[in-house]
């Protein structure tokens, strides 16, 4: 443990080590097809430039980002040996921005189709392009109308490269649901549209579970790559990506009665020994999950409400906490992302993307732990 861990209230450790493993366990099921990484809000807060590093050094050759800034910092974190698509496509003006930076937009509407093009059109080059279909979640991407539009007028294409045909399912996570077939159908439909070349994705970290019929050329995990189960209901097939631990700022033994924390919410019904945490809701831990924490294999549940800093846990069996200044684990084997979601009624992903930037940060690579240069807590 680093002397900057040492001091912090919490700290995350991520394991690269195991996003790689994970990365690549999707790849062998999605194999024929490519598999990228969806590396959007900073890798689901677990740190995009260290997460793309290491994925690119595995072999990954494709990553999905949302925003444009989120673009330049992964090319700034990766060079441009990789492609690199970004989900929410061009914000107005931001054309030129793209073409420098070697970004590649997903194009969701045909207005920003026509304006990606007209730029090819001044720039007098050729300019690369996935195009988003929606095929059943109305959420983003070309409707059924738009595709009929361009197959009605190829010059709506002209100058530009399509890389990718894309889209994107409602409901991967539930496999007997019927929408996952239609979104497929509807898929095949729209995308026989375009020229062969054009590459086709349409499966999430769940949907390559769903089988090769919706692997495509390429497949776009985020959420299993970082641990959470893309198979809910079934064993999670994915390695633990993350732990959290919490500094024990102060020991304290309480008679029976005693009332703890905001709200007088919890009461002690014998003698006990709390701990007190220096982590809470301020630092992304969800309110609403009053879980446990655990040292060693011991758990110690939480007693009353989280605070914005501190979290009170009942320590009363763990005899051989060694005492304020040592640490336990909130998110470990013993207690995973998805258990700490479905406590606090979410899913991982939310967890995960709010785990705040309050925590120190280690990086786990094979038996080495590399702190990130990037992202240093001053706290
Ligand atoms: C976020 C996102 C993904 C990744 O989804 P997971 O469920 O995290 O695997 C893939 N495609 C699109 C369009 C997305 O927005």
């Amino acid at each position: 443990m680093s002397a900057q861990t040492m001091r912090a209230g919490a700290f995350l450790t991520i394991n690269l080590e195991a996003i790689v493993s994970n990365w690549r366990l999707l790849s062998k099921l999605a194999k024929p097809a490519e598999c990228a990484a969806v590396v959007k809000a900073d890798a689901y807060g677990l740190g995009a430039p260290e997460v793309a590093a290491a994925l690119q050094e595995a072999g990954c050759k494709t990553f999905f980002v949302a925003h444009l800034d989120e673009g330049l910092v992964l090319r700034k974190a990766i060079g441009f040996r990789s492609r690199v698509f970004v989900l929410n496509g061009t914000p107005p003006g931001a054309e030129a921005e793209f073409l420098r930076s070697v970004l590649i937009p997903v194009v969701n509407t045909a207005g920003e189709l026509a304006a990606w093009r007209s730029h090819a059109c001044e720039a007098g080059r050729s300019m690369p392009v996935a195009l988003h279909l929606d095929t059943g979640m109305a959420r983003l991407g070309l409707s059924s109308g738009d595709v009929a539009m361009l197959a009605g007028d190829p010059s709506l294409l002209e100058g530009l490269s399509v890389e990718l045909i894309m889209s994107h399912l409602a409901c991967a996570d539930e496999p007997a649901h019927r929408a996952n077939q239609q979104q497929r159908r509807e898929f095949a439909k729209l995308r026989s549209v375009f020229a062969k070349k054009a590459r086709s994705s349409l499966a999430n970290s769940s949907g390559i579970f769903l089988g090769q019929g919706f692997h495509g050329d390429l497949v776009r995990p985020g959420a299993a790559l970082y641990g959470i189960n893309p198979v809910p209901g079934a064993p999670n097939p994915m390695r633990q990506v993350v732990r959290l631990s919490a500094r024990v700022l102060q020991l304290r033994d309480v008679p029976t009665g005693t009332r703890v924390g905001y709200g007088h919410t919890f009461c002690a019904d014998r003698r006990m020994r709390l701990a007190t945490l220096s982590i809470g809701y301020a630092d992304g831990w969800p309110r609403t999950a009053t879980t446990s924490v655990f040292f060693g294999g011991t758990r110690l549940p939480f007693a009353g409400r989280v605070s914005m800093d501190s979290i009170v846990v009942d320590a009363t069996d763990c005899a051989d906490l060694p005492g304020e200044g040592s640490f336990v684990d909130l998110l470990c084997p013993e207690q995973t992302v998805d258990d700490v979601a479905s406590d606090a009624g979410t899913i991982g992903y939310e967890i995960l993307t709010r785990l705040g930037q309050r925590f120190s940060r280690e990086y786990q690579t094979h038996s080495m732990l590399r702190r990130s240069p990037t992202r240093s807590n001053s706290t």
